[in-house]
């Protein structure tokens, strides 16, 4: 240990670097998390996941007053939007969550130094002038929008996520372009708080990578809260005059383009991994195609003492796979058996309701082999049925012969919490049997999982 500063040194401070950060410490490992922002948390807690939810949670609010869910329950108000305390509470939340990491890394002893980490040898960083010598270095850099090419992001009529979560008022129309898991979620947000939302979509269904029923589902419940969408559309240009932008967009497939005038366009089409500036050149690092570092499965690089972690590796930019790697990366390190399943990492979408997946989707899970498949709507569940959140399904996927389960999908208010219990299930190999035999609580939004697990054997008792 003489000559090394730390035995580990983590660069980023997102889901990913924090959570190993912090496994390492406890490990007994002398740990340090290079940040170049002003606080920790990484994009998931200051411009991500966290802001997002706060305006998820907050719009939901102002539209169950609004569009008359609340008052089919007797409650008769007229909201009244207050922008500048909703973002208030939303800078709130990521102050208090960020803070909280500052707080677990002294708890913990994991040293934060500041300043952007560049490599000069493959156990050498420098950040802000000086360097640091460890053991194991772990690249948790993260990712970042990726651009529209042509497409300037000023922050004002034309924005990214980060943008999205800031506009200062609601825009009269917007349009979204790109219908994945950023524009249906920030355009949901809009459009409940009165913007005119238009979503332009690349591809013939909203979500790519859920299960076709899901997608499909998703197009009928959209349109019907009032958004516009433009599938198999792609926007070619956009231009910006004062406060007005232009797009031009035409069928993916080839077609006349036409134009769409809007006061605010969210760019919202992928995210990419961030390398620049890490100077990988120095240690042999060569991203792959997609620009992301390739790692095995115990996430070692191809450099000896060179790890990573997050959305800069393969997999879904998701942060709880972030954070398993955290764990797992930290655990290989101190000489443990790190163990991240990817084959059980759920996604869900925290519109209204949510939708949810884990495992194979019917089309994948039909390549492997016969299949059966269960699905329960929440229109015949108790709780959803009388809570009037009627949209929605549950829909499980068994192998035919062996009755695994292989893949879960749910459409449903709390769909994202749902979504768990099938996660515990499949780590745990369960048939749809051991599902439909599992006592759920009444009236819950959970026994519609159960049901489509007893409906995977045709015995359903709701419908
Ligand atoms: P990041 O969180 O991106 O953190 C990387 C950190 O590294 C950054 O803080 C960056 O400043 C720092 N960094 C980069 N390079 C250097 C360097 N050279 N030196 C020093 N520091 C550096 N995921 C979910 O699971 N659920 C959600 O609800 C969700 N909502 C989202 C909403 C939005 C609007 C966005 C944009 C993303 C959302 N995500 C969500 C995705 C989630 O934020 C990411 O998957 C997650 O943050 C990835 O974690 P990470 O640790 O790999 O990287
Ligand atoms: P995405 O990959 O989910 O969706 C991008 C969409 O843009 C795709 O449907 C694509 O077909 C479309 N597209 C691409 N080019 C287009 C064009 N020129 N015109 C029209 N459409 C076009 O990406 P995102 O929504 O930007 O999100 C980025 C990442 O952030 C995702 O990987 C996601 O995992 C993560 N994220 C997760 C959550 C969550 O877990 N709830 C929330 C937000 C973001």
């Amino acid at each position: 240990m003489a000559d090394y500063d730390y035995d580990v040194l983590i660069i980023g401070s997102g889901p990913g670097g924090y959570v190993a950060a912090i496994r390492a410490a406890q490990l007994g490992l002398k740990t340090a998390c290079v940040e170049g922002r002003e606080t920790l948390g990484g994009t998931c807690l200051n411009v991500g996941c966290i802001p997002s939810k706060a305006m998820l949670h907050a719009s939901e609010y102002f539209d169950a007053a609004a569009n008359g869910t609340m008052a089919l329950m007797g409650v008769e108000v007229t909201p009244k939007l207050n922008l500048p305390k909703m973002h208030a509470q939303r800078l709130d939340a990521v102050k208090q969550l960020t803070g909280g990491i500052a707080f677990l890394f002294k708890k913990n002893k994991v040293d934060w130094l500041k300043g952007h980490a560049t490599f000069t040898s493959a156990d050498t960083v420098e950040v802000a002038g000086k360097s640091f010598r460890a053991k194991n270095i772990v690249i948790a850099t993260g990712s970042s929008v990726t651009p529209l090419p042509g497409v300037m992001v000023d922050q004002k009529v034309v924005v990214d996520s980060t943008g999205a979560l800031e506009l200062p008022k609601v825009p009269k129309r917007m349009v979204v372009i790109g219908g994945g898991v950023i524009g249906l979620e920030l355009g949901s947000v809009w459009r409940r708080l009165g913007a005119e939302v238009i979503v332009v979509e690349f591809l013939d269904q909203l979500l790519p990578g859920m299960d076709m029923d899901v997608r499909k589902e998703a197009a009928k419940i959209f349109k019907k809260q009032g958004m516009t969408l433009r599938l198999g559309t792609k926007v070619t240009g956009v231009t910006v005059k004062g406060d007005t932008a232009t797009l031009t967009v035409e069928p993916s497939a080839g077609g006349a383009a036409e134009t769409l005038e809007a006061d605010c366009v969210l760019v919202s089409i992928g995210r990419r991994p961030n390398t620049e500036g890490l100077g990988l050149d120095a240690i042999g690092l060569t991203p792959n195609a997609r620009g992301q570092i390739e790692t095995g499965p115990d996430l070692r690089t191809t450099v000896p003492g060179v790890w990573a972690i997050g959305d800069v590796i393969p997999g879904p930019m998701l942060a709880h796979k972030a954070e398993d790697e955290g764990i797992a990366v930290a655990e290989n390190i101190a000489g443990q058996t790190g163990i991240i399943n990817h084959a059980v990492i759920p996604g869900v979408v925290y519109t209204w309701p949510e939708f949810a997946g884990v495992g194979m989707t019917e089309d994948q899970a039909k390549e492997l082999g016969e299949i059966k498949v269960g699905k329960f709507p929440m229109l015949a569940n108790s709780r959803a049925k009388t809570n009037h959140e009627p949209d929605g399904f549950v829909k499980i996927i068994a192998d035919a012969k062996t009755d695994k389960v292989l893949g879960v999908w749910a459409i449903a208010s709390v769909a994202g919490t749902m979504i768990a219990e099938a996660c515990v299930a499949m780590e745990f190999g369960a048939t749809s049997e051991d599902i439909a035999y599992t006592c759920h609580a009444h009236p819950t939004h959970s026994e519609a999982i159960k049901e489509a697990a007893m409906a995977v054997t045709g015995k359903a008792i709701h419908i």
